[in-house]
């Protein structure tokens, strides 16, 4: 099956009520995720693009891989009123024409996507501002990097960049976010 980004996940953000957003639907047996030899067959990263910028969101992955708001999830106190109607969903529309390169490049290489953009799979992240790893709300060490999507791409108004990693043991992803 081949790889899916920036669909509608079923499940509402328990904080603004929007919709949750699958960033990415990619198998585990992907040059850039092998490494980690995860036991389920897809991995998918799930955020809500519109809280997610306020803080770090956690899903907690099942059995087979299927992605759950976490109760580590803490609401951030500066988090506004979110009135759903004001915020786009063009990037709806752009998740379709993503695709993985099947070549892998360098770990530094920032265009990883058929965009000419920051967004990336594997590799290193791309920081905006300082490099700032989220630690696995589990275990406490620092989460390993997937990749990072830069949100210029996504929509015209867009900015920013969501970054997604995992903690392969815990079954753990969080999504951060930076602008500059
Ligand atoms: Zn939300
Ligand atoms: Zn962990």
């Amino acid at each position: 099956m081949s790889s899916g980004f920036l669909r509608h996940a079923a499940a509402d953000c328990p904080w603004c009520g929007g919709k949750l957003t699958r960033l990415i639907d990619v198998n585990t047996s992907h040059t850039a995720l092998a490494r980690w030899n995860l036991s389920w067959e897809r991995l998918q990263v799930d955020t809500c693009v519109n809280c997610g910028c306020y803080g770090v969101i956690y899903m907690e992955l099942d059995g087979n891989g299927a992605p759950n708001w976490s109760t580590y999830n803490r609401k951030p106190d500066y988090l506004p009123d979110i009135e759903l109607e004001e915020y786009s969903r063009e990037y709806l529309q752009v998740g379709p024409q993503l695709t993985l390169s099947g070549i892998p490049r360098s770990a530094y290489y920032a265009a990883v996507w058929e965009l000419d953009s920051h967004s990336k799979f594997g590799g290193y992240p791309g920081w905006v501002q300082d490099a700032d790893y989220p630690n696995c709300p589990c275990c406490g060490r620092s989460m390993l990097f997937i990749g990072q999507l830069d949100w210029s791409d996504m929509e015209d108004y867009g900015e920013g960049i969501y970054y997604m990693f995992i903690c392969p043991m815990d079954r753990m992803t969080a999504t951060t976010y930076q602008q500059s």
